[in-house]
């Protein structure tokens, strides 16, 4: 799928794959992994699929991966997925942010133990990790986390190096943005262009993939010098320009919701920017609705993007997650 939205069809004949997996064996150098290591991925494959999947036997004998289910868990679900873990004992977590840190969830609020068993890494893919799922992942597995930037069109774009800057896959790809595209005066950001240089049967020349992000100037402290990308902002989609020209990434709303004193009352949050320049907070309560909590968050709003607009909440059982299960954490009004 395009960032249109719209299906892409293009040709591949595994290089896109080869150069994929190349580079995850670089990014796993970095924090030490060698090739080899036992690693359990979430991926996109429905549970009953997964009992009789070819691709997972192969992957289990001949690489020491244990595919998992990553799509829409339930708790009985989870639960199988822990028993796995801890039997198979992976040292690499791989996966979709969502699965991951839903399997944090579920071992805290049900109290369960990951007994002697760390894992080394956790590699979140598919969706951004937002600082809040960095630390509970941090908190649940006591191990390091990184993140990868990647589509389906090129294959793995860039990794987050131990300093946490994402280092391009410059070996295989031209990465360029285009500052112009974004009508906010104040930031140097832009959209992502792709060019593939590895030989392949459909090169994409400066695709446009519909994200958003700023090209690093400094070499980063890690030592790398793969061209870094300084800011990931996510999709262009998600982006919203204020009236003053403020530009607010999902981020913003992940930093103001999860800070410490609010987080005990929201469990789960979606942001839409409506028509009318307000903003609707669907909101998930936890610990059931606070109008103290309510009042804090309305101006903090205010304050931190420093202008008065409506602002609407909206108390949900549940934020439904998008088809390919990724969650959606803000959408413009149409
Ligand atoms: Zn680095």
């Amino acid at each position: 799928m395009g960032s249109s939205g719209e299906p892409i069809y293009y040709y591949e004949n595994g290089s896109k794959s080869a150069v994929s997996w190349a580079y995850e064996l670089l990014l796993k150098s970095w924090y030490g992994i060698e090739p080899g290591a036992a690693e359990s991925r979430f991926m996109r494959l429905s549970k009953d699929y997964l009992p009789n999947s070819i691709m997972a036997c192969f992957r289990r004998l001949l690489w020491r991966h244990w595919i998992l289910p990553g799509l829409s868990l339930s708790a009985r679900e989870y639960d199988q997925c822990l028993s796995a873990i801890l039997k198979f004992k992976p040292q690499v977590l791989w996966g979709f942010v969502s699965a991951m840190t839903g399997l944090a969830e579920f071992i805290r609020d049900n109290g369960r133990s990951l007994r002697s068993y760390r894992p080394e890494l956790i590699v979140g893919w598919a969706e951004p990790t937002y600082d809040h799922q960095k630390q509970l992942l941090a908190e649940i597995f006591q191990c390091r986390s990184t993140s990868l930037y990647s589509c389906h069109e090129v294959g793995h774009i860039a990794a987050q190096c131990p300093v946490g800057h994402f280092h391009v896959n410059q070996e295989h790809l031209l990465v360029e943005t285009e500052p112009a595209l974004l009508s906010s005066p104040t930031s140097q950001l832009g959209e992502v262009l792709v060019t593939s240089l590895y030989e392949t049967p459909m090169p994409f020349i400066r695709y446009r993939l519909g994200d958003v992000a700023q090209l690093g100037t400094s070499a980063c402290p890690c030592g790398r010098n793969l061209q870094t990308l300084s800011h990931l902002a996510g999709r262009s989609s998600e982006i919203f320009v204020t009236k003053t020209g403020r530009m607010v990434a999902p981020n913003f709303w992940c930093h103001l919701l999860r800070r410490g004193d609010l987080a005990e009352y929201i469990k789960q949050f979606q942001v839409v920017y409506r028509k009318d320049g307000g903003y609707r907070l669907n909101l998930v309560p936890k610990n059931g609705v606070s109008q103290a909590a309510e009042s804090q968050l309305r101006i903090l709003i205010t304050q931190s993007l420093e202008e008065e607009s409506a602002i609407e909440f909206v108390y949900v059982a549940e934020i439904p997650r998008l088809r390919s299960g990724k969650a959606q954490l803000v959408l413009h009004e149409t």
